[in-house]
């Protein structure tokens, strides 16, 4: 999942990533209003989390564009803690939720993934297809015989990203997108080796080769 954080306080950014990296998300960041409304809306995020003060132009301005031009992202904003005001505009301008700053990084990372599992419809922290259930807490899975599999890092980020979106396929570069950072970006070979991974865990036909598309987890059947 790739994150776009857009906060001007660079000391609560070099808290968070460490935290979102480490709860499996790929982080991009803007420090400023406009550069995040121009990044939010170039890239193909899975969410972002909005501060509303914002220098060069404000988050609720910038929330209010994003939505007039049509883009959904799921958007969780950082407002005042005690300016209700604030929260009610942010919700009116298309925020799914918001965080009263200061917070606890545990809330952000509770609330954020709770926006993300409702905007794609699924409830509970944990995943399911097939006999294959992900728990997204602990970042672990259970195969269709119980078995519980460890995952690595970009193990779980893929099935994560895969299982949120039964039915789509994905090629290896929009894959390799959702699941490194710019900087890092790898081959999408490489991503062809983590598929097998995971298809080596959870059986060869867990995940289908549509050939010069990419890959996909079927809709069809559970
Ligand atoms: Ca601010």
């Amino acid at each position: 999942m790739k994150l776009l954080l857009i906060e001007d306080d660079s000391e609560l950014v070099g808290q968070l990533r460490p935290l979102l990296r480490e709860a499996g998300y790929a982080v991009e960041w803007a420090d400023n209003g406009l550069d995040g409304g121009f990044l939010a809306g170039e890239e193909d995020f899975d969410g972002i989390v909005l501060d509303l003060g914002l220098p060069r132009k404000s988050g609720l301005e910038l929330l209010r564009e994003l939505r007039e031009a049509g883009k959904r992202t799921p958007v969780l904003i950082l407002t005042a803690r005690d300016s209700w005001q604030e929260r009610v505009d942010g919700l009116k301008a298309g925020a799914d939720d918001y965080l009263g700053k200061p917070f606890h990084a545990e809330e952000l990372l509770a609330r954020l993934e709770a926006v993300l599992r409702r905007h794609h419809g699924q409830s509970g922290n944990r995943l399911r297809y097939r006999g294959v259930e992900l728990d997204l807490d602990r970042q672990r899975a259970v195969d269709a015989t119980g078995r519980e599999v460890r995952l690595t890092a970009i193990e779980f980020r893929l099935l994560r990203y895969l299982m949120l979106h039964p039915g789509r396929v994905f090629s290896k570069t929009v894959l390799s997108e959702h699941i490194y950072e710019e900087e890092r970006l790898a081959d999408s070979n490489v991503i062809e080796v983590y598929i097998n991974r995971l298809r080596k865990y959870f059986g060869k036909d867990f995940i289908r080769t549509r050939r010069g598309q990419g890959y996909c987890l079927e809709r069809s059947d559970d």
